[in-house]
């Protein structure tokens, strides 16, 4: 794998054993990112956890968490990833934090088969998602990386290995390391004793890109189905013709987190009243942004904040239910010019936007962008966009896995059409025929066009 670089950023990763630890003191010492111990197994829950995510919050680090692994069925593993899910809704769900969730599977204490351990771990990151909304990351050795297989490529790897100098190993599921853990003997100042030592591959700026909540804004709603778009549409429930103020989106379970798709002050969270102007919208959490539009989130079984209260984006904010006059468990999202009178309410569709688009303007992204300049991005990484059709082109041996980010020559070309036409021709003779009779129907095929 590459080598460290010196503009590559610093960071530690902690847990109980580091004790209290003076965050300002670390953050002076420029370790700009961490990565805290959060839980273990299927109750067990690092007792220093919420003290060191508010700390680090507030000494201005970026924040991650990890989960030490230990089960060794599927069943287990999926349990692990709710207890996990459990504790970071405690400290505002993994998506008020900087950095994604971690799976930290380094040992096989039981002696459980390769491909028992690639279900264990899928099993996990694939529960760990669907319940958190952020794509994990996977946290293992040198040594144990060598029993995770390709389809865990897609994942962004950080490794241990204890050396400056001796990097990590080429593995069968990654070729680069995304996180190095280079040292478990570090010294920082703030900290008593050892700690482990981590370096990013890149600046703290890509550290921000890579896992950066700009790039959600492509799609506001991801992670959510849309069930029902903005505009006029037939009830579902009363069945007549009618203007649909926002929009309905659906997560599973039934009762899943809801988080504030935009910072600012909650105005409502309780029950509406009729009258109120959430009349029928059952459990409303109402949210005020920096440009005075009320962001009404509806239909919850549940708040989970208070008026009053600064909510982050990306904070969770209740749970998702079907109280109020609605046709099964969604959340109902619409966007309101104004918060008074009655919480902005019109009868008309005069007084609310379309929520999509708003979201979009108000983050300023533009749809799709490059990473990067191909002259200075680095070649050897894959693109985030592009990564899991990287992983699978090169799993399926169109091209030999190096150089992802490179400008494509004549030859590479030459070399996957032409890899591509001989497996399909030996895909299609499979049911139908043989190799030589359609190569010549194909010539043919070419020939003429
Ligand atoms: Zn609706």
């Amino acid at each position: 794998m590459q080598q460290r670089r010196n503009s590559n950023v610093q960071g530690i990763d902690v847990s109980r054993y580091q004790g209290k630890i003076d965050w300002l003191q670390v953050k002076a010492d420029k370790r700009e990112f961490v990565f805290i111990k959060a839980t273990e197994g299927q109750t067990y829950t690092d007792p220093n956890f919420t003290a060191n995510v508010k700390g680090a919050l507030s000494a201005g680090l970026l924040v991650g968490t990890y989960h030490f692994l230990r089960g060794t069925s599927a069943e287990v593993a999926k349990a692990e990833a709710a207890h996990y899910a459990k504790s970071l809704e405690e400290i505002g769900g993994a998506k008020s934090l900087q950095l994604p969730p971690v799976m930290d599977y380094e040992n096989n204490p039981s002696g459980i088969s390769k491909a028992q351990i690639n279900i264990v771990a899928k099993a996990f990151l694939t529960e760990l998602e669907r319940l958190t909304g952020v794509k994990p990351i996977i946290y293992t050795g040198n040594s144990f990386a060598t029993y995770f297989d390709t389809g865990l490529s897609g994942y962004d790897l950080w490794i241990a290995r204890y050396s400056n100098s001796r990097v990590p190993d080429d593995q069968p599921a990654w070729k680069n390391w995304t996180i190095w853990q280079f040292s478990d003997a570090g010294k920082v100042p703030g900290i008593t004793g050892n700690v482990d030592l981590n370096e990013f591959n890149g600046s703290l700026s890509d550290l921000k890109a890579r896992y950066g909540k700009e790039k959600d804004m492509n799609n506001p709603f991801d992670g959510y189905r849309l069930t029902s778009p903005f505009g006029m549409r037939t009830h579902p429930v009363s069945g007549e013709k009618k203007f649909h103020r926002g929009v309905d989106l659906v997560v599973t379970p039934a009762d899943g987190p809801i988080y504030a798709f935009v910072a600012g002050e909650v105005l409502h969270a309780k029950m509406g009243i009729t009258g109120s102007g959430f009349g029928n919208y059952g459990i409303v959490v109402a949210i005020k942004d920096d440009k005075g539009y009320l962001h009404v989130y509806a239909h919850l079984s549940a708040a989970g904040v208070k008026v009053g209260q600064q909510v982050k984006r990306g904070q969770l904010i209740g749970k998702q239910g079907s109280t109020g006059i609605s046709s099964g468990a969604h959340l109902h999202y619409e966007v309101r010019k104004a918060c008074t009178p009655q919480f902005g309410y019109t009868a008309t569709e005069a007084g609310v936007v379309e929520p999509t688009q708003y979201l979009i303007n108000y983050y300023g992204q533009t749809p799709v962008k490059e990473d990067k300049p191909v002259t200075t991005r680095d070649i050897n990484v894959p693109s985030k966009w592009a990564e899991a059709a990287w992983a699978e082109v090169t799993a399926n041996g169109y091209y030999d896995g190096t150089r992802p980010g490179a400008l494509i020559t004549r030859e590479e070309s030459a070399i996957v059409t032409n890899r591509l036409r001989k497996n399909f021709l030996a895909l299609i003779a499979g049911t139908n025929g043989d190799v030589k009779e359609l190569d010549l129907r194909l010539k043919k095929i070419e020939s003429e066009s």
